[in-house]
């Protein structure tokens, strides 16, 4: 079938090629962190292909973006190590000023600063976003934060992260997503005056912490756009978040089917090759067909973000789609390999446990369906 951005693909595949399947595999069994990959995926420009040109980015669009996390994903490797980069600057760009732009993107695009964090999550409110109790407090030219995330993603490989705070206390406000607001920090200085980190070991093979922020001074002008209106910048970047991981679980989607369709052809019992029998045979073609079709909607979400258009609706449910069709792909990986399946070796197992993650992070897939049904067909609001 022929795929679209063929030469943007060609490249990918020859960067990803220099990093087999064994790379990702030590590192993820190690945990630690494959930067000999991420440094070559930064020196090459693929992490700040959404930069403007202006500020020494390439000034693509989400499409493009979202083919660079596919491919990384579908050569075997794991975006989640560097897919923040992307996702983050959405907010930065659409919401950033001038000023704050001309700082800190040129040095974005060329590799010395990493934009790879973004705090939202925290332990006691969970999905209830807007709900959240970590506090900026104004006092004079600065904020002071206090409050505590958790599951939050590259801390320890990023010198800034993009944090949603309240700014103005949920009994003052009219509707519970205004008051909020969006910072963004620098984490080495942060690190000095009263951020904590304490990492969260994992099974999906990612890097992230629970965040302790004890009376955090920031800079007044580490604010991102308007004050109390944090949340709505930060949907931006949540839609291409979702959009951007439908990208690696179709990536995800496709190595497994490759992976299931070879074993398939190869692997001879009662002297026929499994994959001969229907019974092995249409679970992947079954797979094959949901992982291409949640790529038309991943596709669809990508243009009306590119557009500038609403795309609340297709960005959630390009996530929905490509997470269940990566998972159902994962499953038939597993059953075709048999036994083998389970030897690390293989390398699905690994990839089964990183997939898994994606309908419960970085929305779940009840909370899609909620948002579906209640601000799409217009159903009473269960909260
Ligand atoms: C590896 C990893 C990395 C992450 N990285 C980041 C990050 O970088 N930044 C960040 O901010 N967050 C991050 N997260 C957090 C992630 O976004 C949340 O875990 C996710 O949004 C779910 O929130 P929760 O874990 O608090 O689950 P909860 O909100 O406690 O929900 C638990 C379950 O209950 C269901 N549920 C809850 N309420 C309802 C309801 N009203 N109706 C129906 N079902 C409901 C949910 O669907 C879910 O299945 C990460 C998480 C993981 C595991």
């Amino acid at each position: 079938m022929s795929e679209p951005y063929a030469e943007l693909r060609d490249a990918l595949r020859d960067l990803c090629g220099r990093f087999p399947a064994a790379y990702h595999r030590s590192h993820a069994q190690e945990g630690t962190f494959p930067d000999a990959f991420i440094r070559a995926l930064t020196e090459a420009g693929w992490l700040s292909v959404m930069i403007p040109e202006e500020y020494g980015g390439a000034g693509l669009g989400l499409a493009e973006a979202s083919v660079v996390m596919e491919e990384i994903n579908r050569a075997g490797g794991n975006a989640g190590h560097c897919h923040g980069q992307m996702y983050n600057m959405g907010t930065l760009l659409r919401h950033g000023s001038r000023e704050q732009k001309e700082r800190y993107l040129p040095a974005i695009a060329a590799g010395e600063l990493r934009l790879q964090s973004m705090a939202v999550t925290e332990p006691t409110t969970g999905s209830d976003t807007t709900r959240l109790r970590t506090v900026a407090e104004k006092r004079g030219d600065h904020y002071v934060v206090r409050g505590q995330k958790v599951f939050i993603s590259r801390v320890e490989h990023s010198d800034l992260m993009i944090l949603l705070a309240r700014t103005t206390p949920l009994s003052e406000v009219a509707r519970k997503s205004e008051g909020l607001s969006v910072f963004l920090v620098d984490l080495h200085e942060a690190r000095r005056n009263g951020l904590e980190i304490r990492p969260i070991p994992n099974m999906a093979g990612h890097e992230t912490a629970e965040l302790f922020f004890d009376e955090l001074p920031i800079p007044a002008s580490a604010l991102i756009g308007e004050e109390g209106r944090g949340f709505r910048y930060i949907l931006d970047g949540l839609n291409a978040e979702r959009t951007l991981i439908a990208a690696e679980c179709i990536g995800d989607g496709h190595w497994f089917i490759g992976k299931a369709t070879a074993y398939a052809g190869e692997r001879v019992v009662f002297d026929r090759p499994i994959g001969q029998n229907q019974g092995v045979q249409f679970p992947i073609a079954r797979a094959f067909v949901n992982v291409e079709a949640a790529n038309l909607m991943r596709f669809e979400a990508c243009r009306l973000f590119d557009a500038h258009l609403p795309c609340g609706a297709q960005a959630n449910m390009a996530k929905l789609l490509a997470s269940e069709a990566s998972w159902e792909a994962a499953n038939v990986c597993l059953q075709t390999f048999g036994g083998f399946g389970f030897a690390t070796e293989y390398d699905v197992e690994r990839k089964f446990r990183e997939t898994r993650l994606y309908q419960i992070a970085p929305v779940s897939t009840n909370l899609i369906l909620s948002y579906v049904a209640e601000h799409v067909l217009g159903l009473p609001r269960s909260f």
